[in-house]
């Protein structure tokens, strides 16, 4: 017996609504399936419902086989048509079922401040702030299995071992969930991995492997590889982060199993900045968190675990040092910089006052800055100036809301293409950028098409090898030769636009022709989708200016475009000649000098004349010495990490006031 229905589950099938479905699916003796583009799998098992990757307004099919099929469909399809009906909010549900809180930018070298020449580990800026304290590394040993065959008679008292190991997971979970320090946030997190601790598809893998005559060590490591490797594949970035899940679980079960505690975070010191190659979610969430003044380590990104457990903690984390992170083993003192990704290990004295000073001076400018959240910045004559977010991810949403962002002035694509074993479809770049265009409205959403070249590679696309890759093949460049993945984009970006206010830009740009060029294929993916039935809407076409050449050419490219949007990290390295990650020139790199200011100028003179908005999303875009000057030369966006944003309204409203 079966029934279809759309699903109306907010973002799909993830953690949690997977956990609610597979609850009421239990509570029938039926076997229940679900069933999607042909593909059944148990409704009992979380893990399995979560790998089907079932989205919001997908068609799905309830299977069900048994003496109460026809209750169990009732339920479950009910809950899929209307998951809210019926049921308490748990606490740390909403937590749990995406990543809550903001990453901030991947770190580029040029956050430095220039001239610096101490030397730093570079990783991924997963969590702003600085810090600077003692340094509690933490490195417990890989776990492996015996690799022992089990005897035949041997089977049934190892099953009952692993059995009993993963009830003593389970209820060391529930003694963490039940304790009232634990935060929202965080309950929902272990939660979800609760869930994968008790779930069929684990269970069900060990148990067959010991069956096949692994002991159970090695069957648990075995069976959480495998169950990882699934969630990795799938084309959902959220999911691909559930692999990390499935290894800490696993490697909890272990532990119990060889009668082995894991290294406690407990005798962590105030303040200590805490460094690991990998740490669990669960032992993170479980940890003094109060007193751990940083994170460091070698795994991790922006939206592993790790990362949302420490920003919604506030506290900074430099993420994914890879092997770096053995250089810091030995540290005894470490100053981290969670808004440029770097680490300085054992830094001296003019590094320790600097951070010392930089810590405190960021505790206070942060109590005095919340006022400005919803102030709207307005230049004296009452012209808005909207300060804008840059970010590149959907996990940011809420930190650029939480910042009182004013729509996205940069969203960053490239996250998107990078976090995958390959090309991201159209259908997950468009439910990407509708998602972005639905929070921010009625602000406007500006979507960055591809910006990437050779030297950050990404799956799927092969680069040639470049003496100069920052003057070769990148960007719209790259897209306009390789219109199978441009398309795709545009046809994402199309059929978001129905959902908000989506503008796009093209970064790189050096020529009108590649404006142009762009148009016609806007154009071409209009009448493809029209053709299809496909709904869409009309985008605002505009450039980046970061290139000289852009600059020369702004008062012909305005003619061309709906607005400017400036991009002083790169056009400060291509106006001055001085490549933007080489410390060596770093002096050179600066947005300020009067080289850069002119070509500024003549950008936003093009761009008033010809009447279109004249934005600026580069790192200067948020600095508050310089802020007076671009409004004065008539840009009306700023776009910038929200973590600037407060700052820069403040110093808008304090500009006006002056007059
Ligand atoms: C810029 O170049 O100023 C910019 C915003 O783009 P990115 O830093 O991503 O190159
Ligand atoms: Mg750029």
């Amino acid at each position: 017996m079966e029934r279809s229905t759309i699903v109306r589950v907010h973002e799909g099938l993830h953690a949690r609504p997977a956990t609610r479905f597979v609850k009421l699916a239990k509570g029938f003796e039926s076997d229940v399936e679900l069933v999607k583009d042909g593909k059944a799998v148990s409704a009992k098992s979380s893990v399995k419902l979560m790998l089907l990757a079932v989205k919001e307004n997908q068609e799905v099919t309830v299977r069900a086989n048994g003496a109460d099929a026809i209750e169990a469909i009732e339920a479950l399809i009910g809950y899929l048509e209307n998951p809210r009906a019926g049921l308490e909010e748990e606490p740390g549900e909403a937590a749990a079922e995406a990543p809550a809180t903001a990453a901030p930018e991947v770190a580029s070298p040029a956050d430095a401040p220039p001239g610096d020449a101490t030397p730093k580990l570079q990783g991924v800026a997963a969590s702003e702030g600085v810090a600077i304290g003692p340094a509690f590394a933490h490195f417990p040993a890989e776990i492996e299995g015996p690799g022992r065959r089990l005897r035949a008679e041997e089977i049934d008292g190892e099953i009952e071992r692993f059995r009993s190991a993963i009830a003593t997971v389970q209820a060391r979970m529930d003694r963490t969930l039940a304790e009232d320090s634990l935060s929202a946030g965080d309950r929902g997190i272990v939660a979800a991995l609760r869930d994968i601790a008790a779930d069929d598809s684990l269970t069900g893998e060990v148990e067959k492997l010991i069956g096949e005559g692994d002991d159970a060590v090695s069957a648990v490591i075995g069976a959480a590889s495998t169950i990882a490797a699934d969630f990795s594949a799938v084309d959902d970035h959220y999911l691909n982060a559930r692999a990390d899940d499935v290894h800490a679980v696993g490697r909890q079960i272990c532990l119990v199993l060889l009668g082995q505690d894991e290294v406690s975070l407990e005798s962590i010191p105030q303040g200590a900045i805490l460094i690991a190659d990998d740490i669990g979610a669960w032992d993170l969430a479980r940890a003094p968190l109060k007193r751990i003044g940083g994170v460091v380590c070698g795994h991790g990104g922006a939206t592993s675990h790790i990362a949302i457990i420490a920003r919604s903690h506030g506290i900074p984390a430099v993420l994914g040092l890879g092997e770096k992170v053995n250089a810091l083993r030995a540290a005894k003192e470490v100053a981290i910089d969670g808004n440029a990704g770097h680490v300085i290990v054992d830094p001296d004295e003019a590094v320790r006052s600097d951070f010392t000073r930089r810590v405190e001076a960021a505790a206070q400018e942060r109590a005095g800055l919340t006022v400005f959240k919803s102030v709207t910045p307005k230049r004296a004559d009452g012209t808005v100036i909207e300060v804008a977010a840059n970010i590149g991810s959907l996990e940011e949403i809420e930190a650029a809301q939480e910042a009182g962002a004013m729509g996205v002035g940069l969203f960053r694509t490239e996250l998107l293409f990078m976090r995958h074993m390959h090309l991201p479809s159209e259908d997950m770049q468009a439910e990407t950028y509708s998602a972005l265009a639905k929070a921010f409205a009625p602000h406007s959403v500006i979507v960055r098409t591809l910006d990437i070249g050779g030297d950050k590679p990404i799956a799927g696309i092969e680069f040639p090898d470049e003496e100069n890759p920052f003057l070769g093949w990148r960007g719209i460049r790259m897209c306009l030769d390789r219109p199978d993945i441009f398309k795709k984009q545009l046809r994402a970006l199309l059929r978001a636009a129905v959902h908000g206010n989506i503008k796009v830009m093209l970064p790189m740009v050096s020529e009108i022709a590649e404006v142009t060029r762009t148009r016609a294929l806007v154009e071409e993916c209009a009448a493809e989708l029209k053709a299809e039935g496909v709904p869409h809407a009309a985008f605002d076409l505009g450039v980046m200016i970061e290139t000289p050449a852009a600059v020369l050419i702004a008062p012909a490219l305005a003619r061309e475009v709906a607005f400017f949007s400036i991009g002083t990290n790169d056009l400060t390295q291509y106006i001055m000649a001085a490549d933007r990650l080489n410390p060596t020139v770093a002096k050179l790199n600066d947005v300020a000098n009067p080289a850069v200011m002119s070509a500024i100028e003549l950008t936003a003179k093009a761009g008033v004349a010809a009447g279109i908005m004249v934005g600026m999303c580069g790192e200067a875009a948020g600095r508050p010495d310089l802020i007076p000057i671009f409004v004065k030369m008539g840009l009306t966006e700023l776009s910038m990490s929200p973590a600037s944003i407060q700052r820069a309204k403040k110093t808008i409203a304090a500009m006006a006031a002056e007059k």
